[in-house]
């Protein structure tokens, strides 16, 4: 069970290079460093969030499936009893990367399709094809049936507005579960008015109840507020280096007034809204199961 809510969910950066060139996703506003995680960052990490009962996520503003130990990790991790997933998108799949990330038995594969709209896809994700993306993505399906949880993602922007309908029932046919999540600001790092008009989400409010159980840590071992943070300047600790109780205290500290960081003066993520959470952190996996979807089913409430 974790010590405190900071570290219920973790969100952990294996790189934040990527070459997919995304158009939803501000990645040239990056500022802090540029690399891929170390043996001895891993390990420092996943050590202490594997003893705190953690759900590890590998995501961020970088590709995982770029980091040639990503399979080794994820078994790793499952290994010592603990839980991560990871979440990915179409561009780096083939039919071998998709074989090994089965096989290294993840909890969970979040896959990101932005639409299935031809021409929406391709004008999001401009270096791949429509084509190419659905045939892996239908591959990667396949493979993962019966084995591994498998999730798409779709995201609703401007341009493909009213979309969520038939993207769940085109999953749904195929026995895949999927979601649909508004587009938002990263922060305010996001700057392109053809798919995406700033909201005012939770900017009155000043909290933020995602950063209560939620904590991003960086490919160096940095604990963020959150993956929005492209400069580095949320920084609460390091996650190698400090013990956990440091992190929580920090965190704690940061949530006495409204949140301190500029970052979050311009966000529109609709998470953070959801409930404050209460009590002690999940006692389990169970518990921590139930909690997610009681925040997911929030988080439908705040965008319809
Ligand atoms: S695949 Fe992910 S990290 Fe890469 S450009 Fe697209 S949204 Fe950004
Ligand atoms: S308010 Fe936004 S930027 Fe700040 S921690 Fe929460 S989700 Fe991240």
């Amino acid at each position: 069970m974790p010590s405190d809510w900071a570290f219920v969910s973790i969100d952990m950066e294996l790189t934040n290079r990527c070459s997919t060139g995304c158009l939803m996703c501000p990645r040239e506003a990056i500022t802090r460093p540029e690399g891929f995680m170390s043996e001895n960052v891993f390990k420092a990490v996943t050590d202490k969030l594997v003893s705190e009962g953690s759900l590890i996520t590998f995501s961020g503003m970088g590709d995982p499936l770029s980091h040639q130990k990503v399979f080794e990790w994820i078994y790793d991790i499952r290994r010592k009893d603990g839980d991560v997933g990871i979440v990915i998108n179409p561009a780096s799949l083939n039919r071998n990367i998709s074989q090994r990330l089965v096989e290294s038995s993840p909890n969970s594969i979040t896959l990101s399709f932005p639409s299935l709209r031809k021409s929406v896809f391709e004008k999001l994700c401009p270096n791949v094809s429509y084509e190419d993306a659905l045939k892996r993505t239908l591959e990667l399906i396949d493979i993962a049936r019966g084995n591994v949880g498998l999730r798409v993602t779709g995201i609703i922007t401007d341009i493909n507005s009213g979309e969520q309908e038939e993207y769940v029932s085109f999953w749904k046919e195929r026995g895949v579960g999927s979601s649909m999540t508004v587009c938002h600001g990263r922060g305010g790092n996001l700057r392109l008015q053809e798919i995406y008009a700033p909201r005012s989400i939770g900017l009155e409010s000043g909290i933020c109840s995602l950063f209560q159980f939620h904590t991003f840590v960086t490919w160096e071992g940095e604990a963020l507020a959150c993956c929005h943070d492209l400069t580095g300047a949320t920084r609460i600790g390091n996650l190698a280096n400090d013990d956990v109780s440091v992190i929580a205290e920090m965190k704690r500290r940061a949530l006495k007034n409204s949140m301190p960081f500029p970052v979050c003066g311009q966000c529109d993520e609709a998470l953070r809204q959801c409930p404050v959470p209460q009590g002690l952190p999940p006692k389990g996996r169970k518990e921590r199961s139930r909690f997610f979807r009681s925040v997911s089913q929030e988080e439908f409430v705040a965008r319809s």
